[in-house]
């Protein structure tokens, strides 16, 4: 089974080629085909031998800032399961965030946020802290920002052409439910899993969460029951996050992608997306523009 780089941009530069024909060659490799994915957005060469895939995507990322890179192997290359991380991954910004503007709170929560994500502090008390914080909101300020979410860049293109090839996509997230399930039906995932905030009889939110919560175990977990349903191994899975929450399901999936991640993750994974959007999850898996669901949408 050969290796293959997969370089994309927005655009790719002229000569990319050449600076990865360098680069392999360092490590005693050589191009022996090329394919096209996107013009002038995405390509993939194929070498002629296997070599360290980690060494050899780190080097291509020093000779070639600002395009995203991964080496791959063929085998398992299209994904069967797609378990995906919600808040600044599927969606852009922090909804727990969002609920907190609401309350003019929004500088308190999102510190506390902002730690979490890089896994500063314990997640689970943190989320009780900031849960804390929305006690009286009411509960229908959280369909509201549902409905206001920006989806992030190719997040429904991601999850229908997975889904259209037969993948299995559950959506996971330290965020809440009421928002879950309408990102699940706005992106096409066929599950979420998410915190459930407890609503007074007043409709105000008591600023407790339902226990146990859904925090990095949680999503492992997931991770592993999907893929046994599903009835494929761990390396047939991928799994997409940004934050230290989400680490133990991107280092244990085959292809775990650190999405604009935090310093924590993105150590984790060999798989990254720094500069371009979540489409280059498909590209990295061999898909070309013909195949991906929903190229022209915004989602
Ligand atoms: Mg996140």
């Amino acid at each position: 089974m050969p290796q293959l780089v997969v370089m994309v941009g927005a655009p790719l530069p002229g000569g990319v080629e050449d600076v990865a024909a360098t680069v392999v060659g360092a490590y005693g490799l050589s191009p022996v085909d090329g394919r096209v994915l996107s013009p002038d957005r995405a390509m993939e060469i194929t070498l002629d031998g296997i070599g360290d895939a980690a060494a050899i995507a780190e080097t291509l990322r020093e000779a070639l800032p600002e395009i995203d890179v991964a080496v791959m192997d063929e085998a398992n290359r299209r994904r069967r399961v797609l378990i995906a991380d919600m808040d600044a991954t599927m969606v852009v910004g922090e909804t727990i965030d969002e609920l907190a503007a609401a309350l003019g709170k929004e500088a308190q929560v999102s510190a506390i946020t902002e730690r979490a994500m890089r896994g500063e502090i314990d997640f689970e008390a943190a989320l009780d802290e900031r849960v804390a914080m929305l006690a009286g909101l009411d509960a229908s300020a959280i369909d509201r920002v549902a409905e206001g979410l920006t989806y992030s860049a190719g997040a429904g293109a991601l999850v229908r052409t997975m889904a259209a090839h037969g993948a299995r996509c559950v959506l996971v997230s330290g965020g809440f439910d009421r928002v879950t399930g309408v990102v699940r039906e706005a992106l096409g995932f066929h599950a979420d899993r998410a915190n459930h905030l407890e609503v007074g009889s007043d409709g105000r939110l008591t600023g407790r969460a339902r226990k146990p919560v859904v925090d990095s175990a949680t999503k492992l977990a997931m991770l592993r029951e999907t893929a046994m349903a599903a009835g494929v191994t761990l390396a047939e899975c991928m799994a997409i996050g940004d934050g230290a929450n989400d680490l133990p399901m991107v280092a244990a999936a085959g292809f775990g992608v650190a999405y604009r991640a935090k310093p924590t993750l993105r150590e984790a994974t060999p798989y990254r997306i720094d500069h371009t959007d979540l489409r280059t999850a498909l590209y990295f898996q061999g898909y070309e523009d013909e195949e991906i669901v929903a190229l022209a949408s915004q989602r």
